[in-house]
């Protein structure tokens, strides 16, 4: 079965449905006409398929015990594009993270598939997800069931890279066991007692707290995490007081964490809260940690990620194993639930002047990535059905 050729094939069919949902460039969990469009497709090639929760969809294709869910997220971001494509959105949302790729890319891969499904050896689920960029698109559609009748045994999810190094059409890479770091943004809230600056010793001053909080901050990365792992406490933005001569009454610091495991993670997350509090009550003051968002550090199944790894290799590609990398995903979600793995696709890189890199309103994606994605999607999930059945 060469998957690789037939996705050439398709071409026209990918970028077509690509460069619609680009247009369109809907937001979060508001996707209307992106969810019609899959919807009818997805219809129109006659493969079963039902909504799951506030905009996901789900299609299953074959029959079996064994089950093999590929997933791709379908949002844009809140941003005004500035390519100039002649199919350039303007609708106030902008495809920068490359998210109507893979969303075509998963609706060739259906069409394949659909032409395939006497020969294979199980199910396998599409999770057409919304909201990725909120990190929450893929948690609704696991409270609503996606991962459940039938379960899947594995999942695979494919996203695009633009504008680094070497993020080449036709390199795949992907990591085995940490492959993105956790994320949390933490805000410090730290209170003290207004005084005229002739009589601050009757204050307390909540800018000299947070100033040595961020001092102190900076021990946890050179003094507590051992050299040969990577962390990120980063104070991103600070602020508070009143006059020039009272002493500040509040300040607040907002906090960036970073690390590539939930056992760090909740190590950082432990010691922020500890060192701000009681650098606070050392200086009579209180500081409160507030945890505002966060997401777990992506994990990719290392079985999983070398049988992925194979596959691509028989598509002809040469699949490169990285490091962890910076950046959160919402697949993690999966990934957390079910053995799974991510495949980054090279999709212009910048020695070939793709200067706007993920998340600018001027990323432009290399459209000869759309196969390479169909492909990929195609060959893991029947491969790994015939190789498990
Ligand atoms: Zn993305």
């Amino acid at each position: 079965m060469n998957y690789r050729k037939r996705a050439e094939e398709i071409f026209d069919y990918v970028q077509g449905i690509r460069r619609q949902l680009h247009t369109w460039g809907e937001v979060g969990f508001d996707l209307p006409q992106t969810v019609a469009l899959i919807d009818s497709e997805l219809t129109k090639m006659g493969i079963e398929h039902y909504p799951v929760g506030k905009a996901g969809i789900c299609a299953t294709i074959g029959k079996g015990e064994k089950c093999v869910l590929l997933r791709a997220d379908m949002d844009a971001l809140p941003m005004d594009e500035v390519t100039g494509l002649p199919f350039a959105s303007t609708s106030g949302g902008t495809h920068s993270c490359g998210h109507d790729c893979h969303a075509a890319m998963l609706l060739g891969a259906a069409k394949l598939l659909k032409e395939d499904e006497d020969k294979l050896n199980g199910v396998v689920k599409l999770m057409f997800q919304p909201a990725e960029e909120l990190l929450a698109g893929a948690v609704d559609m696991i409270e609503n069931g996606i991962l459940e009748n039938p379960k899947p045994d594995v999942a695979f999810a494919a996203h695009v890279s633009v504008g680094q190094p070497g993020t080449t059409v036709g390199r795949v890479t992907y990591s085995s066991g940490p492959a993105l770091y956790s994320g949390d943004a933490v805000k410090i809230s730290v209170y003290g007692k207004n005084a005229h600056g002739s009589a601050a010793y009757m204050g307390v001053d909540a800018i000299n707290i947070a100033a040595h909080i961020v001092v102190a901050l900076n021990e946890i990365i050179s003094r507590e995490i051992p050299l040969d792992e990577h962390s990120v406490v980063l104070v991103g933005k600070i602020s508070g007081g009143d006059t020039v001569n009272t002493t500040a009454g509040y300040a607040q610091l907002e906090v960036s964490l970073r690390a590539q495991t939930e056992e760090k993670r909740n190590f950082l997350k432990q010691r922020v809260k500890e060192i701000s509090e009681g650098i606070a009550a050392t200086f009579r003051g209180r500081a409160e940690v507030e945890f505002v968002y966060g997401m777990a550090p992506l994990y990719c199944d290392p079985k999983t990620a070398a049988d992925a790894d194979r596959y691509v290799a028989q598509l002809g590609y040469e699949p490169v194993c990285i490091p962890c990398a910076g950046g959160t995903e919402d697949f993690t979600a999966v990934a957390n639930i079910i053995p799974s793995v991510m495949l980054n696709l090279g999709a212009g890189s910048l020695e070939e002047g793709h200067l706007c890199s993920m998340h600018n309103p001027g990323m432009i994606v290399n459209e000869d990535v759309l196969p390479t994605g169909v492909a990929i999607y195609c060959q893991c999930a029947t491969q790994w059905l015939e190789e498990n059945k």
